[in-house]
C-alpha cells in the first residue's frame, strides 16, 4: 500500500512498463554491493553530505540498493520516499530547503524527527528510458545545489547506472553459463535417461537376442527335421520312381512280347472277367477294351460255338483249372479263323485264382495244312491205288496164263504191269522230292549246259504220244550253269502239266530268251487258262485248282517242287494265263 504524503500523483503513466524494467534487471531485494556502495560514498564525500542512497522505486516500496548514512534501513513506502518524486522526471530533482516545499510538508522524514532539509535524486534511467530508481544525496539541513553539482550527481547516476547494466549483463552472463550447464545438465540427464532407456533396451534385445537364438535352434531343429524327412521323402520318392520304372519296364517288357508274339494275348480277374487285351487282339478283331472288357470277347465268336466255348471255359474258371479249346474267332474283315486257346490261372498263397493269363494262337494254316495233308494222303494212296490195282490186275492175269504158250497176251500184261509201274515209280519219286525239299535236303550239282539241248532231249514221251507237238523258239547257243536234271524236272513238270491241263492245245511252246543277267524259259500253251483268283495259289504245295467237271490225276505237288528248285538256284518263278486264252509258265535262271 502506498502511503502517499505528497499530495500529488506520485505514479507515472508508464509505471507499468517501467517496473517490469526494473525487474528485469534483477536488482530488487538482493545485498549490497561494493559498487554501488562506493559510488554512494563517493557521493558524501563529493557533496559533503551524511546521506546517499541508491534507491530502486517498486510498485509501493523503494529498496535501498546502497544506504550510506541511513542505518540499516533496507527500504522504505514509496509514499513517503522523495525519491518517488525524483523518478518522476528525467532532471535531477532538487529540495534545497524540504521546509519550503508545500508538497512535503507532510512528509515524515521532512516532519519527523529525522528532519530532512536537503534532497537531490539524479534518476536512473535504462538505456530504453525508464526511470527506475534514483542516485540521491540527503542533508538535515538546507544548503544550496549549484547546477555544476547537479550534472556531477547525474554522472554519477549514469555510472549507476552503468553498474546496473553491466550486472544484468553479468547476471545474463552468469545466467547464460548457468543455462548452458542447465542445458548441459538436462543433456547429461538426457543421455542419462537415453542410457537407462539405452540399457533397458539392451535388455530387452538381449532378451530378444535370446528368444531368437532359440527361435533359431527350434527352427534349426525344425529343419533339420524337415532335411530328415526330406531325405526320407526323397528316399521314398527314388523308391517309388524306382518302383514305378519297374512296373513300365514289366508292362513295356509284356507288351513287347505280346506285341511280338504270334499270339493273342489277355488277362482275366479271379472271376473270369477280362480286363486286358494285348494289341494283337485288338489289330485282329478290330474292338476296342470297352467292347471286349469282362465277357464281351462273346462278340467275336462264331454262334456255333459260343455256347460251347462259354460253358466249358466258366467251367474251368470257376474251377481254377488249366483250359484248352479249339474255337473260330471273327477278324476285323469279318472272317472267321481257328484258333487253339489256353488259359492258365495264377494263384495266391492260400491257392486262389486271382488272375488268368490266356493265349489264342492262330491255327488256321496249320488246319489247312493238315486238311491238305490228309486230302493229300487220300489222294496219293487213290493215285497209288489204280496202278497197283492195274499192275494187280496184270499179274494175276499173267499168272494164269502163265504156262501157257507166250503170246500177244503175255506182252500186253507185261507192257500194262510196266506201265503201271512206271506210274507208281514217277508217284513214289514225287513224294520222294517232296520229303527231300521239305526237310531241306535238296542239293543241287551244277554244270554249264546249253539249254536248247537239253529242251532238244526232255520231253521226247511227249513227242512219242504225238498229240503235241513241241515248238522251240529264242537263243539256241544260251548257255546256264545250273542242276540240269533239276532244270529238266522242271520243265517236264511244265510240259506235262500242259498236256494235261490243255489237252486241245495242238502246240506247245519252249521260248529261250536272254535277259540281262537271266536266262528265261517258258513253256506255253493254248488251252483253257487258269482264273486269276487261283494264280496267286498255284506254286503251293497241295494246291490244285478245280476244273470244273473234269477230273485230273496229280498231287498238286508239281508246281511247288519246280518253284523251291528254281529258288534254289536264285531264280524267279511265275505264270501269266487268261481264261480261254492259255497259260505261259515260266522261270528265270542267273546265267
Ligand atoms: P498237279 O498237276 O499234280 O495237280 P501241279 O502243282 O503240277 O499239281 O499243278 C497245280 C495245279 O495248277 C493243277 O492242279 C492245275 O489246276 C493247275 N495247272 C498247272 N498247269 C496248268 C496249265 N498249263 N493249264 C491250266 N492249269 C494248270
Amino acid at each position: 500500500m502506498i502511503e502517499n504524503t505528497f499530495g500529488m500523483n506520485i505514479i507515472p503513466d508508464n509505471d507499468i512498463e517501467r517496473l517490469s524494467a526494473l525487474k528485469r534487471y534483477r536488482i530488487m531485494d538482493t545485498p549490497s554491493e561494493a559498487s554501488f556502495d562506493n559510488i554512494a560514498k563517493l557521493c558524501t564525500q563529493i557533496f559533503n553530505v551524511p546521506i546517499s542512497l541508491v534507491s530502486l522505486v517498486d510498485a509501493e516500496r523503494v529498496f535501498f540498493k546502497a544506504n550510506v548514512g541511513m542505518g540499516n534501513a533496507k527500504e522504505a513506502n514509496r509514499g513517503k520516499s522523495l525519491c518517488a518524486l525524483a523518478v518522476l522526471s528525467d532532471d535531477v530533482t532538487v529540495f534545497e530547503d524540504a521546509l519550503k516545499e508545500p508538497c512535503l510538508m507532510a512528509n515524515p522524514n521532512v516532519a519527523g524527527d529525522f528532519g530532512l532539509r536537503f534532497y537531490a535524486g539524479a534518476p536512473l534511467i535504462t538505456y530504453d528510458g525508464f526511470l527506475i530508481g534514483t542516485l540521491c544525496i540527503i542533508d538535515k539541513k538546507a544548503r544550496s545545489f549549484s547546477e555544476k553539482e547537479k550534472t556531477i550527481l547525474a554522472g554519477m547516476a549514469t555510472a549507476i547506472m552503468d553498474q546496473v547494466e553491466l550486472r544484468l549483463s553479468a547476471l545474463d552472463e552468469i545466467d547464460k553459463h548457468l543455462g548452458l550447464s542447465k542445458q548441459a545438465d538436462e543433456q547429461r540427464e538426457e543421455i542419462y535417461a537415453m542410457n537407462e532407456e539405452l540399457t533397458a533396451t539392451n535388455e530387452e534385445l538381449r532378451e530378444s537376442q535370446e528368444e531368437l537364438i532359440a527361435s533359431a535352434n527350434s527352427l534349426a531343429n525344425v529343419n533339420e527335421e524337415l532335411a530328415a524327412s526330406n531325405e526320407e521323402l526323397v528316399v521314398s520318392q527314388i523308391e517309388l520312381q524306382n518302383s514305378i520304372e519297374e512296373i513300365e519296364a514289366s508292362a513295356e517288357t509284356l507288351r513287347m512280347i505280346t506285341d511280338n508274339m504270334p499270339q493273342l494275348a489277355w488277362m482275366a480277374d479271379g472271376t473270369g472277367s477280362i480286363y486286358w487285351y494285348s494289341q494283337r487282339w485288338f489289330d485282329y478283331t478290330g474292338t476296342t477294351l470297352s467292347d471286349m472288357v469282362g465277357w464281351g470277347w462273346q462278340k467275336v465268336h462264331h454262334p456255333d460255338h459260343v455256347q460251347r466255348v462259354t460253358e466249358k471255359v466258366s467251367y474251368h474258371f470257376n474251377n481254377g483249372i488249366v483250359w484248352e479249346d479249339i474255337f473260330p474267332l471273327k477278324g476285323s474283315d469279318g472272317e472267321y479263323r481257328w484258333f487253339l486257346s489256353r488259359a492258365i490261372p495264377s494263384k495266391n498263397e492260400k491257392g486262389e485264382v486271382i488272375r488268368w493269363f490266356g493265349t489264342n494262337t492262330d491255327i488256321t494254316d496249320q488246319r489247312k495244312l493238315e486238311q491238305q495233308k490228309d486230302d493229300f494222303l487220300s489222294i496219293a494212296s487213290h493215285e497209288l491205288k489204280t496202278p497197283i490195282t492195274s499192275l494187280k490186275a496184270s499179274l494175276q492175269l499173267l499168272d494164269k496164263i502163265k504156262d501157257k504158250e507166250y503170246s500177244s497176251m503175255h506182252i500186253r500184261l507185261i507192257e500194262q504191269s510196266n506201265r503201271s509201274m512206271e506210274k507208281m515209280s514217277v508217284l513214289v519219286d514225287e513224294l520222294l522230292n517232296i520229303h527231300r525239299l521239305t526237310d531241306g535236303h535238296l542239293h543241287l550239282n551244277k554244270t554249264t549246259f546249253t539249254i536248247a539241248e537239253m529242251l532238244d532231249l526232255c520231253c521226247n514221251h511227249v513227242r512219242v504220244a504225238g498229240k503235241h507237238e513241241l515248238v522251240f523258239s529264242g537263243d539256241k547257243d544260251l548257255q546256264i550253269h545250273a542242276d540240269e536234271h533239276r532244270v529238266d524236272q522242271v520243265v517236264v513238270n511244265f510240259v506235262n502239266n500242259a498236256v494235261k491241263y490243255a489237252p486241245d492245245s495242238k502246240e506247245i511252246y519252249l521260248i529261250v530268251e536272254k535277259l540281262d543277267g537271266f536266262a528265261k524259259v517258258s513253256v506255253k500253251d493254248t488251252g483253257p487258262g487258269i482264273a486269276p483268283e487261283k494264280l496267286p495259289y498255284i506254286f503251293d504245295r497241295y494246291y490244285r485248282a478245280d476244273h470244273s467237271g473234269q477230273a485230273y490225276n496229280g498231287l498238286g505237288l508239281g508246281l511247288y517242287i519246280s518253284a523251291e528248285i528254281i529258288k534254289k538256284h536264285d531264280g524267279q518263278i511265275g505264270v501269266e494265263s487268261e481264261l480261254g486264252k492259255g497259260s505261259t509258265f515260266w522261270f528265270t535262271l542267273p546265267r
